[in-house]
């Protein structure tokens, strides 16, 4: 800014020297417009540092935005940790989802009447289920194996969401002897 001004006053001097020089009133009567157009310049840029220097507090603020806006880091982190969970969660049905190759895998889900499963409901015979797997099971389940089992009640393994096995039907079995 100020080198505008600096190269105005200049050009102002040259041209009085010119008009001096030549005896011209044109070039005189630029001479002073540049003069003025400097001088108001000079005014324009005085003003304009007045108000930045009246005028602290308004902009002293703007760096606690940059302190305020940081937060959104942590959050990211929490996202990373979400994602083995959504991991594991996948994992089930993985294991259901070959039967027939794999040793481990889950026997089949029993077909049972929707009938029978009203009654099933509020029966508390004892079925036992093996941690994380789906199915529930008769005690002389050929599948259970070596495995270590859980006994429970049929009406609640099926209210937490367990499905009776298609080996050993226990749903079929326990609504036999209840008849
Ligand atoms: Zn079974």
């Amino acid at each position: 800014m100020l080198y505008i001004v600096l190269v105005l006053v200049l050009a102002a001097l040259g041209l009085l020297v010119s008009a001096l020089i030549t005896a011209s009133s044109l070039w005189a009567w630029v001479s002073i417009g540049l003069s003025v157009l400097a001088g108001l310049i000079l005014v324009v840029d005085w003003l304009r540092r007045r108000r930045r220097s009246a005028a602290p507090a308004p902009e002293a603020p703007a760096p606690e935005a940059p302190a305020v806006s940081s937060p959104p880091e942590p959050a990211e982190e929490e996202q990373t940790t979400l994602i083995p969970a959504a991991g594991d969660l996948g994992d089930p049905p993985d294991t259901s989802a070959e039967p027939e190759t794999t040793p481990d895998a889950d026997p089949g889900v029993e077909d049972t009447p929707e009938a029978d499963v009203a009654v099933l409901a509020d029966l508390e015979d004892e079925v036992v289920v093996v941690d994380e797997h789906p199915r529930y099971h008769l005690r002389t389940c050929e599948w259970l194996g070596t495995r270590d089992t859980i006994p429970i009640g049929v009406g609640e393994a099926r209210q937490l969401g367990f499905t009776p096995c298609d080996r050993c039907t226990p749903d079929a079995t326990l609504v036999a002897a209840h008849r």
